[in-house]
């Protein structure tokens, strides 16, 4: 499988390639050249398999030249055996129509490990062909840092720096990543938000004065190897609901657009879904792009969801690619003026591609809460904010009574178990796998969110390539 830039100028890579590359040369980001494809009889042949098996199905053409069935299978393997559900991302019925994914049974409590944990056993994989070290430059909304730390903490040839908005996380996102102690994990606490956090690492895989020194891997969702692992479990719910016979409709708590861009490629690759729904809290980017094609970048408003507290998707560009006709020289250029600008119109081609599958909804504080009660409440689950507004655009969306409607649950309650307590009343205790999480001593530094600040801590603390 070959992988090709949504800008159209970084040469084409194989699944290798694209993962410890990241970020494209010219700026895009990698989308597979063509979309792998199952029949109807393929899709019924994979109900009832183990979810690493499942995965070992799914992901296979898309790492067709870099790894046989058989190394895939390892690894899937040794990935989701740390999860502590034997589902690994068991279903759970609301109501007559409405469904929770719970994909928080990994180390760190969020959906992010699904698809780290495979990633850090890839990064491995492929640093041991090649001999080379990689530097991890991160930024974090809260959830990825914990979860690329924990799939990377101790391992030879991989060194990781992860940004995160100095007091814009939770105490228990923050202790997750500052208590390890491993010497090739630093933190970096930044005065700023996550949007400024990720352009300093953005500008950081276009620094020549970075990238010739350091082999600078991704952990964000612009690695595609990320957004793969994470198709694979709208197979697992969709075949579980009665598909290829019966379609399904996803409801899909929003940030950076990784996960909901996912569940299209799922689509693509035939997966019968009737609706994705993006949900988006306050910040709100999204939801205005797809309801009126203004994909304009506000200030960010920190909420109880504050993965979500995002206003630059970067995963967007990749729709944008896919729906536009996957033009990438008009797309670097429609990118060159966002970047400008902090704004710009999506194309006609652009909206009405995007409307055959997505829809969209907004949440505030209220309508957050309020779904936090009725799970609990009228069905007995207590549910994280994420999650929570995920719920709401599901009630809201309008979907036919026939159709399921699968929301993502993408972080465990206790993660987020002040602003549970807050709308339930319910403090949900944090589960034995993150042990005296509260007792470990942190570990982090504090800079600006200045860019020259950040290339500097990482030049001075991290191993160069060979
Ligand atoms: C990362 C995250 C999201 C947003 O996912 P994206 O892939 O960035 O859209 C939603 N909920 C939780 C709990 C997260 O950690």
């Amino acid at each position: 499988m070959k992988y090709v830039s949504t800008r159209g100028s970084a040469p084409a890579l194989d699944f290798e390639g694209v993962t410890l590359a990241g970020l494209a040369s010219d700026g895009g980001l990698y989308v597979p050249e063509a979309w792998p494809q199952f029949s109807a009889a393929e899709l019924a042949a994979m109900r009832g398999l183990h979810y690493a098996e499942l995965a070992t199905r799914v992901m296979l053409p898309f790492v067709a030249g870099s790894l046989s069935e058989d190394q895939l299978r390892d690894l899937c393997r040794q990935a989701y055996a740390r999860f502590a559900h034997a589902a690994v991302v068991p279903l759970r019925q609301l109501d007559e129509q409405q469904w929770l994914l719970e994909l928080f049974h990994g180390p760190t409590l969020a959906f992010k490990d699904v698809a780290l944990q495979l990633l850090g056993l890839l990064f491995e994989t492929f640093l041991a062909r090649s001999g080379d070290h990689l530097t991890i430059v991160g930024a974090t909304s809260g959830d990825t840092g914990s979860a690329a730390i924990d799939a990377v903490a101790g391992r030879e040839r991989v060194d990781i720096f992860m940004l995160h908005p100095d007091g814009r996380v939770s105490d228990v996102q923050r202790r997750q990543m500052t208590t390890v102690l491993a010497p090739n994990v630093h933190n970096i606490a930044i005065d700023g938000s996550f949007d400024d956090a990720q352009a300093s690492v953005k500008r950081m895989f276009n620094d020549p004065a970075m990238t010739g020194r350091f082999h600078i891997g991704a952990v964000n969702s612009i690695n595609w190897a990320r957004l793969m692992a994470q198709v694979v479990y709208y197979f697992a719910a969709a075949l579980q609901l009665g598909a290829p016979e019966r379609k399904v409709a996803f409801s899909v708590p929003t940030g950076n657009f990784g996960d909901v861009f996912a569940g299209y490629v799922a689509a693509q690759m035939g997966l019968p879904i009737e609706r994705l729904i993006v949900a988006t809290n306050v910040n709100d980017i999204l939801h205005r792009a797809l309801s009126d094609g203004d994909y304009s970048a506000g200030e960010v408003t920190p909420t109880a969801a504050p993965s979500m507290d995002i206003q630059v998707s970067s995963n967007f560009e990749r729709l944008l690619f896919d729906v536009g006709g996957r033009d990438g020289s008009a797309l670097a250029e429609q990118m060159r003026g966002f970047e400008a600008t902090r704004a710009m119109r999506l194309t006609n081609a652009q909206r009405e591609g995007a409307a055959t599958l997505f829809s969209s909804a907004r949440a505030d504080a209220d309508d957050t809460a309020r779904a936090m009660r009725w799970a609990y409440e009228q069905c007995g689950e207590v549910i994280d904010p994420h999650t929570a507004i995920g719920l709401h655009a599901a009630r809201a969306a309008g979907i036919a009574t026939d159709i399921p409607v699968v929301t993502l649950a993408t972080a465990h309650p206790a993660k987020f178990r002040d602003a549970v307590e807050r709308s339930t009343g319910v403090r949900p205790p944090l589960p034995a796998r993150v042990g005296d999480l509260f007792a470990r001593e942190e570990r982090y530094d504090r800079l600006s969110g200045d860019y020259d600040d950040i290339a500097a801590y990482v030049a001075e603390r991290g191993t160069e390539s060979r």
